[in-house]
């Protein structure tokens, strides 16, 4: 493993394996077919080509998309690789080049289409060469239980049968049980090892908002993210096109993608997005098969997507080069009736009822109140195990004390309508009785007789809308996932007869966006555009995308980093012996220029090794916690990283969380409850888990503030690892 390490460092210029890397390399190398299974950026390609470069003989890749290949070879070849590809799209001397070099031994990777396999001068070439290593990208297109079927792959398993010393390698992104078992099944793999990743992408925030005035809403978010590679998807064409028109008249640089365009337009449109020569691609789901693009840096949702699934999947186009990216949903009870309406319209029942059940959990993850990663990992049967990651709004958000107050009597009166009505009815018919609409509906249900009937005229339609989806929340009310008719659960009764007291917003909710505190990576912004034009033309000189040049991370570690030699050059993330050797001198020279001509050297220089850490090697609250174990309080942390005290604390319960010890003495001396109270607290603890603070915040009626119980919590679970 040597070898392997020295190659990632030479080659690919990377200091340390991904997680399972290492494993899945070792054991290619010694010959053991394996399947893995890891998310889009989780860093797949490597482990197949390092060994390539070990490897005595060739190492075949199949690829389902020309497009994605031409990228991928690209890749090697800029890092010094000797890589062919052979097919269609190739001029006949390109192709014969190819060729050649395959047949001397020259190139050590061969990236070939499924269909190529039967063609006969392929297959002569094959067998006239030594084949140590054959790679089956997106494996799952040889499932029928796959999305994405492709027959083509279905001979994969007697393709690699003619090659008996090769060791087969199938990769995937798609997680399911059932096309797992059909991948190693059909590419006739031998006692194969599984290594399956984690689902979580760390470096993705998450974030979810009603959607209010949308356009409005997209601009916002924009604005934050200018100059920034990035993906809006919307429900429908006609949504696509009138946002694109709207936003490229005020001047944002968008195309749109969709099926109602023709091959042409839509294969010009992703091109210019690949290049950068366009920032923004508005797009329906049909955009995002085949892209690798590492820098794309946001993916905001328009509108509410069917299920987990494609979410998942889409959000996952961003942020490939493990540099944070943002991906943002406007939420909308409006676009639930819409998908629904679609559903509908389905003929088989059994597919109706599956996809209401798949909206249900969409559904579910855009209304919760706990960390976002717990619904979206779950969905995926993982098990995500950290309470706070740090990297979503519910996370991230201040608890707003303020704006909680005691909605117990508006409860009752919702509670007391559903059950008068007989939980039966949908929240419009129940907002209805409440504020006393006599509709044809209600008249004909004698609902206008009953006690309830116009007991809510106190609050609007929208306050009641926004207090139903609240309870729903708390699972005071649960709403029927076919019919969308509402009921009570056990926990309603204590509501409206044992004076449970329940706490929540009827404020109308602001159209702007939460502004979240700023987590981003402190680095040189300014230098940061003067890279990233370079890398820009000296990608179009040569007709390539500008992140196979160098990453986004690679440029923002220099705009931190400020390298100024060879040797400081080279040990940015990304940057090889080969890369060193092509562009060095031209970005070294506008790195020392910039310093020249700009008094930066001094603040960024200062800004310690603790910062440059933090941003790309290692997460923020490790560094965080660390430095406080080191002996930094908790204000200075607050004041370096220009963060709130809260959020700090919130660091260090999530390092406590993940197994680890921190000092105590800091923390005690802030705690101003009583002895036992604190002793109330950790019984909650010990019996609801840690999970969330707003439980325990209403249980003691709000008398202890969020703060106060974040840092209790860091102080329990410190103590539970005596
Ligand atoms: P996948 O195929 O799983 O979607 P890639 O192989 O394209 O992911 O890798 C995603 C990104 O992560 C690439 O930019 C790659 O260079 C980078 N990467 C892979 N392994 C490492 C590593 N060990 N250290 C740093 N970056 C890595
Ligand atoms: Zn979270």
């Amino acid at each position: 493993m040597q070898k392997a390490k020295q190659i990632l460092k030479e080659i690919f210029g990377y200091d340390s394996f991904r997680p399972l890397q290492q494993e899945i390399i070792e054991s290619i190398v010694n010959k053991k077919d394996c399947l893995v299974v890891m998310p889009t950026g989780g860093g797949k390609s490597l482990c197949y080509q390092i060994p390539a470069l070990m490897f005595d003989g060739l190492t075949i890749v199949i690829s389902p998309l020309i497009s994605l290949m031409k990228d991928q070879v690209e890749q090697l070849r800029q890092l010094g690789v000797e890589t062919a590809l052979l097919n269609s799209s190739l001029s006949q001397k390109d192709y014969n080049l190819n060729f050649t070099n395959v047949k001397s031994g020259k190139a050590k990777l061969l990236y070939l289409a499924p269909e190529s396999l039967q063609k006969d001068d392929i297959s002569t070439l094959l067998n006239s060469v030594n084949v140590d290593c054959i790679t089956v990208d997106e494996a799952h297109c040889i499932s029928e239980w796959g999305h994405d079927f492709r027959k083509d792959y279905r001979q994969l398993g007697n393709f690699k049968k003619s090659f008996s010393s090769a060791v087969c390698i199938g990769l995937t992104a798609t997680a399911t049980p059932r096309v797992q078992d059909d991948i190693m099944k059909n590419l006739k793999m031998d006692h194969p090892k599984k290594f399956i990743a984690s689902f979580d992408r760390p470096n993705l925030f998450l974030q979810v908002i009603p959607k209010r005035e949308p356009f409005l809403q997209v601009i916002d978010f924009l604005n934050e993210h200018k100059n920034q590679s990035g993906i809006i998807y919307c429900f429908s064409r006609k949504q696509v096109d009138s946002l694109h028109d709207n936003l490229s008249e005020l001047g944002y640089s968008t195309k749109p993608y969709h099926a109602g365009l023709s091959d042409d337009e839509r294969n010009t449109n992703q091109d210019l997005f690949i290049k950068d020569e366009v920032q923004i691609i508005i797009a329906t789901i049909a955009f995002g098969m085949g892209i690798n693009k590492s820098n794309v840096r946001f993916v905001l949702h328009y509108d509410l997507p069917k299920n987990l699934e494609s979410y998942y999947q889409e959000i996952g186009r961003s942020g490939r080069d493990g540099v944070r990216s943002d991906c943002l949903l406007l939420f909308s009870y409006a676009d639930i009736s819409k998908i629904n309406y679609f559903i509908d319209q389905k003929e088989d029942e059994r597919e109706r009822l599956s996809a209401k059940v798949h909206l249900e959990a969409m559904i579910k993850y855009a209304e919760t109140e706990i960390c976002r990663r717990h619904p979206l990992i779950n969905y995926f049967g993982e098990v995500y195990k950290i309470d706070d990651c740090a990297m979503c709004d519910n996370c991230l958000a201040e608890e707003d004390d303020n704006d909680k107050v005691d909605v117990t009597v508006y409860a009752q009166k919702l509670l007391s309508t559903l059950k008068r009505t007989g939980e039966v009815f949908g929240l419009n018919y129940i907002i209805d009785v409440l504020l006393g609409n006599d509709t044809d509906r209600i008249l004909s249900n004698n609902h206008h007789n009953l006690s309830v009937f116009g007991v809510g005229r106190d609050l609007s339609k929208k306050q009641w809308q926004i207090l139903a989806h609240q309870l729903i929340r708390k699972e005071i009310v649960i709403r029927d996932s076919d019919y969308g008719s509402l009921k009570l659960s056990q926990s309603a009764s204590d509501v409206l007869f044992n004076n449970k007291k329940v706490f929540g917003v009827i404020k109308e909710p602001e159209v702007k966006r939460k502004k979240l505190k700023s987590i981003g990576i402190e680095y040189d912004q300014k230098l940061f555009e003067l890279l990233r034009i370079k890398r820009k033309q000296i990608a179009d000189k040569k007709g390539i995308p500008p992140f196979v040049i160098f990453a986004d991370s690679s440029l923002i570690q220099m705009a931190k980093d400020f390298p100024q030699t060879e040797n400081e050059f080279l040990r940015i993330g990304g940057v090889g012996v080969k890369k060193l050797e092509s562009y060095g001198s031209i970005f070294l020279s506008i790195i020392k220029n910039y310093l020249k001509n700009n008094d930066v050297k001094q603040k960024s220089i200062k800004q310690t090794t603790r910062i440059k850490k933090s941003a790309l090697d290692e997460p923020r609250h490790r560094v965080v916690a660390k430095a406080y174990n080191d002996g930094s309080s908790i204000t200075e942390l607050a004041e370096e990283y220009n963060v709130q005290e809260q959020t700090i604390v919130n660091h260090l319960a999530r390092f406590t969380n993940e197994g680890n010890r921190i000092r105590l003495d800091g923390l005690l001396e802030r705690v101003t409850i009583d002895k036992s109270k604190q002793k109330k607290v950790f019984n909650e603890f010990d019996e609801n888990g840690t999970v969330t603070m707003r439980n325990i915040f209403e249980k003691f009626n709000g008398e202890i503030s969020y703060n106060e119980l974040h840092l209790l919590r860091v102080i329990y679970l410190n103590n539970r690892k005596k």
